[in-house]
């Protein structure tokens, strides 16, 4: 088993250790035939016009490293999920300048609107605290206070990649899942750590789920590994059609949605 492509890689333009260049020389290395620069939304300069120059930069050194080692270079980011009503820190304006869009969690993100902090932000991150302690428990209606959290940015927005799904807040992933076989977006397989079960995995890929399986390097030399995945994969009865990125490369997953919109017109049509 091997990854066509790693989509989802940080360089020192976020919190990562290498440059783009070296990232792009490591996926080369490792037999990649593609590779996704997708540094971190929230370490982007603030000023808007700083901060579209900066990604023309780093999109132009993609573009010319994905040369000089013969390998096919996309640039995307990393995105947040900023509160519970589907709102995320990359406009649609600012959208146009990646050629696609991950999307997640992290806990040093905190909510768009104040007082999410005290009904969503704070609570999660109790729990995630007494998780890192090895108290393994979150309350059911925080669970659906983030499931619904992230249904809403995926429906409100045009996300690919949904990046490691319950690993910080804690979510119910076959309704995530749900929204994203509607939506077209991938779910990703982390290779730092997968954060659902494998009855889960093998529940959402049966629902029609697809994921993509991604490195989510800071290091040049973790880029292409799946190790961590293939392990959580031995475990699992599934379809490998379901991932989208093993020996062929990622394309956005089929919106269902779409499918029965379009299906509804041609049916009230004829
Ligand atoms: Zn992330
Ligand atoms: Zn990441």
């Amino acid at each position: 088993m091997k990854v066509y492509g790693d989509y989802h890689t940080h360089t020192l333009d976020s919190d990562g250790l290498n440059t783009i260049d070296e990232n792009i020389a490591a996926a080369k290395k490792r037999g990649l035939f593609e590779i996704g620069i997708t540094d971190h939304a929230h370490y982007r300069p603030r000023n808007k016009k700083k901060r579209k120059e900066n990604a023309l930069m780093a999109k132009a050194q993609v573009l010319r490293s994905g040369q000089a080692y013969d390998i096919k270079a996309y640039y995307g980011i990393e995105c947040n999920v900023v509160g519970m009503d589907g709102d995320i820190d990359v406009s649609s304006e600012e959208r146009k300048l990646y050629d696609y869009l991950v999307c997640g969690i992290h806990v040093s993100v905190q909510p768009k609107k104040f007082w999410q902090l005290f009904t969503y932000y704070i609570p999660n991150m109790f729990w995630f605290a007494l998780r890192q302690m090895g108290i393994n428990w979150t309350p059911k209606s925080l669970i659906r206070k983030n499931t619904k959290a992230v249904v809403n940015v995926i429906e409100k927005n045009n996300i690919d990649i949904l990046s490691h799904p319950n690993r910080y807040f804690r979510v119910d992933v076959i309704e995530v899942a749900k929204a994203c076989i509607a939506r077209g977006t991938a779910m990703e397989l982390n290779n730092k750590k997968v954060s659902f079960r494998p009855v889960d995995f093998e529940r959402m890929a049966a629902m029609g789920a697809k994921f993509v399986i991604d490195s989510d390097s800071h290091k040049a030399e973790n880029i292409g590994r799946m190790d961590r995945v293939g392990n959580f994969l031995k475990l699992c009865d599934y379809d490998p059609s379901c991932i989208l990125n093993l020996d062929q490369p990622f394309v956005r997953p089929k919106a269902k949605l779409l499918d029965q919109i379009v299906k509804a017109v041609n049916e009230k049509k004829s």
